[in-house]
């Protein structure tokens, strides 16, 4: 071991959602942990760019890590709201089909939603969907009632308190450099030269999870998978909303999709804003929003809400989505990696967390935990 560095029992790196249930969830487990924080704040990154939606756990595949993950962190998420006083509302979502190839489809989402334990959703058709939402148009659509939105950022705070009042902490300004396997444990070298000596060490750096893992003396690169990034846009809706529940295209069957369409997504104050479309960039930095982008959206919305006036949209945010498989792949799982693994005792990597790791990550952290 290095005679400068310190010892700590755990580390987590990366004070995002997923980073900080971790902490809260080895903290609960009994263990001392410590978050690093390349970042001024928690929560900087993807945790803060995303659409803020539970998700019901509908499309993944049955098994994958994300359909289980997700149908088991959504309740676990409403309980911890409940429980914690977190902003969330239970809204409710529709799937609506505009073309007679989505609305063949909306039984196969059924199916593989009751298969994912996904039980309560409702096939509409154009007038019982209208009558919920008026200012729609659709073909037919489904209902998901299990469907919500949370406050990511009052979510964080919580997840953060219970850390710190568990005898945890997180450091700030605290970026890694590089990291060795040792002996004794794994030790963390952070960008102010700073070095530490963990028993447990949990990667949950996000879009960079892959690029640090590469940086780890003593473990396999080859079993890191290559990162890719893909840009969500968001533009926001000048006005009142017009629905009150979330909206989201059927998934066309032939589509190869990066995400769920570009749908309309409602925050806690009743702001609507329509989002993330997909665009392939090679930065995880490049966060700008091209106001160029709204004509797609005009013309995407308005299949499902042909009164949506002109000039209504205003460019948001933009986040990007963690990937690890590309652009004509089929979308990859959360990618976990433990000691069984890569055989580095103490040591989990999380690569390719993208949605839905907001709803799931509770559960994330429950399933890293029994892997250290
Ligand atoms: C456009 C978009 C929409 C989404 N919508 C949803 C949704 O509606 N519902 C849902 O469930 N999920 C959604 N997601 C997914 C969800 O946002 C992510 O899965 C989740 O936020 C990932 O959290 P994280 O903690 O893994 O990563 P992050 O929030 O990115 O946190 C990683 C942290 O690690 C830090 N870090 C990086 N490198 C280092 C280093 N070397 N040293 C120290 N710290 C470091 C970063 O600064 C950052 O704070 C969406 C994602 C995107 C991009």
């Amino acid at each position: 071991m290095n005679p400068n560095a310190e010892q700590v029992d755990a580390l987590v790196i990366g004070a995002g959602v997923v980073g900080l249930a971790v902490a809260r969830a080895l903290a609960l487990a009994g263990r001392e942990v410590m978050v690093l924080e390349r970042e001024a704040a928690i929560g900087t990154g993807t945790s803060s760019r995303n659409s803020e939606v539970i998700h019901a756990g509908i499309y993944y595949p049955t098994g994958s890590l994300k359909a289980r993950l997700c149908v088991e962190g959504r309740e676990a998420l409403y309980a911890y709201c409940a429980e914690r006083g977190i902003a969330h509302q239970r809204c409710g979502k529709l799937i609506v089909a505009n073309t007679a190839s989505q609305l063949a489809a909306l039984p196969a989402i059924m199916a593989k939603a009751a298969l994912n334990g996904v039980d309560d959703l409702v096939l509409l058709d154009r007038t019982q969907a209208r009558k919920l939402e008026p200012e729609l148009e659709c073909l037919g659509a489904v209902h998901s009632p299990s469907t919500g939105i949370v406050d990511s950022h009052a979510l964080m705070l919580a997840l953060q308190g219970d850390l710190e009042h568990l005898g945890g902490m997180v450091a700030c300004h605290s970026g890694v450099r590089e990291m060795a396997v040792a002996n004794d444990g794994i030790e963390v070298e952070s960008l102010d030269g700073t070095r530490l000596l963990a028993r447990t060490v949990v990667n949950a750096a996000g879009l960079h999870a892959c690029e640090l893992a590469r940086k780890i003396r003593g473990l396999d690169a080859r079993g890191v998978p290559k990162a890719w990034f893909a840009k969500g846009s968001y533009f926001t809706l000048v006005g009142r909303a017009p629905f009150s529940r979330l909206i989201y295209p059927a998934p066309e069957p032939e589509a190869h999709l990066a995400g769920l369409g570009v749908h309309l997504t409602l925050d806690l104050g009743g702001q609507a804003k329509f989002g993330p479309d997909v665009q392939w960039t090679s930065s995880p930095d490049d966060l700008q929003v091209d106001p160029q982008r709204a004509q797609a959206f005009y013309a995407e919305v308005r299949r499902y809400w042909p009164g949506m006036p002109d000039g209504s949209l205003q460019p948001g945010y933009a986040g990007i989505r963690p990937k690890i498989s590309g652009p004509h792949e089929a979308a990859a799982d959360f990618c976990i990696q433990g000691p069984q693994d890569h055989s580095v005792r103490g040591l989990v990597n999380l690569f390719g967390i993208e949605s839905p790791g907001l709803t799931s990550s509770l559960a994330l952290a429950g399933h890293v935990t029994s892997l250290v």
